[in-house]
């Protein structure tokens, strides 16, 4: 009795600071462990699930070491800081059970196999959760539009972009009680109002390939679920 999926495949994107828990910087093991948790409740309803993590919670903690640093090299270490992530999740995944795969965009043959589009597309379809690190490997670039770009390429139905608060306000809920959750935008909108989702070249490439994006709130329990399976409308559509 398997309820019809809304999505066959997607792409999660999660910030580095999602994995920080009430931390500071680093990885806060038992909210690694939540999400690992939710991620394989979609993967095992029968889901592809890839996913892109930032570095943010890592690089925060170098960014001093940065200042002043040639760009090019800083986001590099940037890059690095996802691989990081990406493998604190593999571990957790697999803790739990579920095959993964971490695919890199910066070649490290020895802790995650190179970025192949072809490759990553075969793990999905084997029902191993895929994970994107280095990003783009690019300079300038954010993980926003690694996910984007990812997305494209695996032909991914939808990203789901966690954020901390539960979709696109029309003014910040946290000052303003006011503030009223749209529960669709076009991509146009949020370019216009520079909207805070994700980057602008990131919902560029979402807009140019018609790629739905999901902002919502990762920090309520199931809403992962609730986003991919449906129960319960959360966050804002941005297609
Ligand atoms: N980065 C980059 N190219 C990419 C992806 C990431 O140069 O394709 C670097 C960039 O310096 C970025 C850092 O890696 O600031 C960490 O990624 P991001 O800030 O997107 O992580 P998040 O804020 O989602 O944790």
């Amino acid at each position: 009795t398997k309820s019809p999926l809304r999505y066959k495949r997607i792409l999660l994107k999660l910030s580095g600071e999602a994995l920080m828990g009430e931390g500071k910087y680093g990885i806060h093991p038992p909210t690694l462990a939540g999400i690992a948790e939710e991620v394989i409740e979609v993967a095992q309803a029968g889901v592809e699930v890839a996913l892109v993590i930032g570095g943010g919670n890592i690089f925060r903690g170098v960014a001093g070491a940065t200042e002043g640093m040639d760009r090019a090299s800083a986001d590099y270490m940037g890059m690095l800081a996802t691989c990081i992530n990406s493998m604190a999740m593999q571990d957790a995944l697999e803790k739990k059970g579920v095959h993964t795969r971490v695919l890199s965009a910066i070649k490290m043959e020895q802790i995650a196999e190179p970025y192949i589009r072809r490759r990553a597309v075969r793990h999905l379809e084997k029902g191993r959760v895929v994970i994107f690190a280095a990003g783009t490997g690019n300079p300038y670039f954010t993980t926003d539009t690694a996910a984007s770009l990812r997305a494209m390429e695996i032909n991914a139905q939808v990203i789901l972009k966690a954020t901390k608060v539960d979709g696109i306000y029309n003014a910040d809920p946290k000052k303003d009680p006011a503030a009223r959750r749209y529960k669709t935008l076009t991509y146009m909108d949020v370019l216009k109002q520079n909207l805070n989702v994700m980057d602008s070249t990131a919902i560029s490439l979402c807009m140019d390939n018609k790629l739905p994006i999901i902002v919502f709130d990762l920090t309520v329990r199931g809403n992962i679920r609730r986003a991919v399976l449906g129960g319960g409308e959360i966050g804002t559509l941005v297609g």
